[in-house]
């Protein structure tokens, strides 16, 4: 076998185990937690070589990167989702190639992957992101602003609203992220009990290669895991 394909191999096992892990010591079954290999700079001959280990589904951060490797068929037959943030003139490209856009955090974006997927005659399912630490740098809505967007969002006619999915400050050591996916999940349920329409609350998209035993421990649904499987990424050229 390839040696790469048997080191991604060793590093998927491994990451498995750890959810298990995490997932039993939470009281959670193991098959309610997807894993989602982040394939951000990774060429579409690697990725198909992923395509066949045990992973439920891909995320790209790029419309390009995505469109390229789903066209090459890297993806083989799972699913790929849109992890990074979306500029909406990026929206038709993505609108039905994407299994799930978890990067909405406006009206504006969302209003425009309502417009092309009606369009396309589709109905676009999505994540809200959050921003839970106030970081500047970041996309994401204010925890306190979800309600008065989802409001709105909830009535556009090609969309349907998932879950909700964070990227949390990176984490210096163990346990230093809980209490964001904590929070994380704790709107997640106020939503789902508020029952908007057009809503059908089944993802918790949170937790990556430094954090996803904690993120799992909190309720997460997908864990979102890029070197945990490829190893250190190369950047060949920054956007
Ligand atoms: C890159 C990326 C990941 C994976 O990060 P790792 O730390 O490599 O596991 C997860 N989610 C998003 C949105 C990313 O951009």
């Amino acid at each position: 076998m390839d040696e790469r394909k048997q080191a991604m191999e060793e590093r998927v096992a491994a990451v498995r185990q750890q959810m298990e892990q995490a997932a039993r010591q939470a009281g959670r079954e193991p098959k309610d937690i997807l894993l989602l290999a982040a394939s951000k700079t990774q060429d579409a001959q690697t990725v198909a070589l992923s395509a066949g280990l045990d992973i439920d589904l891909f995320g790209e951060n790029r419309v390009q990167e995505l469109v390229e490797k789903q066209e090459a068929g890297a993806y083989g037959t799972k699913p790929v989702h849109m992890i990074g943030h979306l500029q909406k003139n990026k929206v038709k490209h993505t609108v039905g190639r994407a299994a799930l856009i978890h990067s909405v955090d406006s009206l504006e974006l969302a209003r425009e992957i309502s417009r092309i997927a009606q369009k396309k005659e589709l109905v676009q399912d999505i994540l809200i992101e959050i921003n839970l630490a106030g970081e500047q740098s970041k996309s994401g809505v204010a925890p306190e602003q979800l309600e008065p967007l989802l409001e709105q969002v909830c009535q556009l006619p090609a969309l349907r609203v998932r879950g909700l999915m964070a990227i949390p400050p990176i984490s210096e050591k163990p346990g230093q992220n809980r209490p964001y996916f904590s929070a994380l999940r704790q709107l997640f349920v106020d939503i789902k009990s508020k029952k908007y329409d057009n809503t059908y609350m089944d993802c918790l998209s949170m937790g990556m290669t430094r954090d996803f035993c904690d993120a799992i421990a909190e309720g997460s649904t997908l864990v979102r895991i890029g070197t945990g499987i490829y190893g250190p990424r190369m950047y060949k050229e920054e956007h």
